[in-house]
């Protein structure tokens, strides 16, 4: 079996391209033509395998597909227009009214969004639990209702690191439970979610799978008679991913490994330089000995991504100083790419609370969040060295 970097380059695609192009070449094309009718009533017999229409498929979306099926260890995997379309539409696929779901209270905002404020609407329930609390997790099984277990790994900001093997076990003690894990702060290349048990693995590709911060696309990965239901109801519900970005998905995947390597690296190098600075009260990185999930990462993670959230000493003001201060760090959301990324927290995705409601939700003020890119690691610790310097001047000597 080829190894993560082989995979990375050569899986899913053909080896003879069309017109002998070393690249997938990029099908732009809304729908596909049949030579006569007697071709149209042998595809619809299943006789034989080719395209329909664009909205059930494209030759390069298929190839993004199989290759991050190859790197997922997944029979099969569907792209969507962005991480959300896959996370919407596969809840929709498995869910019906009268069913129940559990979240983790830490998933991906929107998700939760998603759940509470929509699925509600149709009649599905759903309890949050505490990430990392097991017996709390089987506890919230309703038996015969509940059908699905959602949780991240690692998960934002604090990096905390489920126990995927523990949630796997929780599920298989009841019957008709998927486990869905969001991998997207781990890429398959630091942890294979269903190798760990899950059932289904999504992908926001929008962060490192496409890696350049110039994509929207989400991928869900799994058995194959699943994914074959989520893309027969994305065939419905229309949120497919453009062919030119599934070209540049691939193009982006091709160096998947050697970036998550550097962002492994860089981010432990990070991680230990800010735990050691006078200024920044806490680390949260899951590499570091001190992180809460340490252990479980060691276990399950080959790397601990590139990723690291950290408290600096002071309040909002204080962490805002620091973050304008920021030369090569870029202030934006989203994380992954190969540009350095730098984000407050309480000013993006929690801008709307107060500095108590945000603190009762565990979102502090001065909680930085870094997305570690591809630059050197000198170059970014200085950067952020500079940084602290110009948010709180060190008291001047004698
Ligand atoms: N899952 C996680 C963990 C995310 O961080 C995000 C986006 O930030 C999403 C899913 C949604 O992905 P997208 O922005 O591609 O819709």
């Amino acid at each position: 079996m080829p190894k993560d970097s082989t995979l990375a380059v050569h899986g899913g695609e053909e080896r003879r391209k069309a017109h002998d192009a070393v690249t997938t070449p990029i099908v732009c094309t809304a729908t596909y033509a049949f030579q006569d009718t007697a071709e149209i009533v042998r595809y619809f017999d299943g006789e034989l395998e080719r395209e329909e229409y664009g909205r059930y498929g494209n030759p390069t979306v298929r190839a993004a597909e199989r290759k991050i099926a190859a790197l997922e260890g997944a029979e099969d995997c569907a792209l969507f227009a962005s991480g959300m379309a896959a996370v919407t539409t596969t809840m929709f696929e498995l869910l019906k009214s009268g069913d129940h779901v559990i979240l983790t209270s830490d998933c991906y905002r929107r998700t939760r969004q998603f759940v509470r404020a929509f699925l509600s609407r149709f009649g599905v329930a759903h309890t949050l639990v505490e990430p990392g609390d097991t017996a709390a997790l089987a506890a919230a099984v309703q038996p015969g209702k509940t059908r699905l277990i959602v949780s991240e790994s690692p998960t934002n900001p604090y990096l905390r690191v489920a126990d995927l093997r523990a949630l796997a076990e929780v599920r298989d003690r009841f019957r008709g439970i998927n486990l869905l894990i969001d991998s997207t702060f781990a890429t398959p290349m630091n942890q294979r979610a269903l190798e760990l048990g899950a059932d289904l693995s999504i992908q926001s590709c929008t962060k490192y799978l496409a890696g350049h911060n110039d994509v929207l696309a989400g991928a869900i990965s799994g058995r194959a008679p699943l994914i074959a239901a989520i893309r027969d109801l994305r065939g419905v519900l229309g949120g497919n991913l453009d062919p030119h970005a599934a070209y540049l998905l691939v193009r982006g995947l091709k160096t998947l490994s050697l970036r998550v390597e550097r962002q492994n690296r860089t981010a432990l190098q990070v991680a230990q330089w800010l735990e050691s600075q006078r200024r920044v009260r806490r680390v949260f990185y899951p590499g570091l000995p001190s992180h809460p999930d340490h252990k479980v990462a060691r276990e399950q993670m080959k790397g601990f991504g590139g990723v690291v959230s950290f408290l600096l000493d002071g309040g909002l003001r204080e962490a805002s100083r620091f973050v304008d201060a920021c030369k090569l760090a870029t202030i934006a959301p989203s994380l992954g790419g190969v540009e350095t990324l730098i984000e407050q927290p309480a000013l993006m995705s929690y801008y709307e609370l107060t500095t108590a409601e945000r603190e009762a939700i565990g979102i502090y003020d001065s909680l930085i969040r870094l997305s570690v890119g591809i630059e050197d690691a000198d170059d970014l610790i200085a950067d952020l060295a500079q940084a602290l310097d110009a948010a709180s001047p060190a008291p001047r000597s004698g």
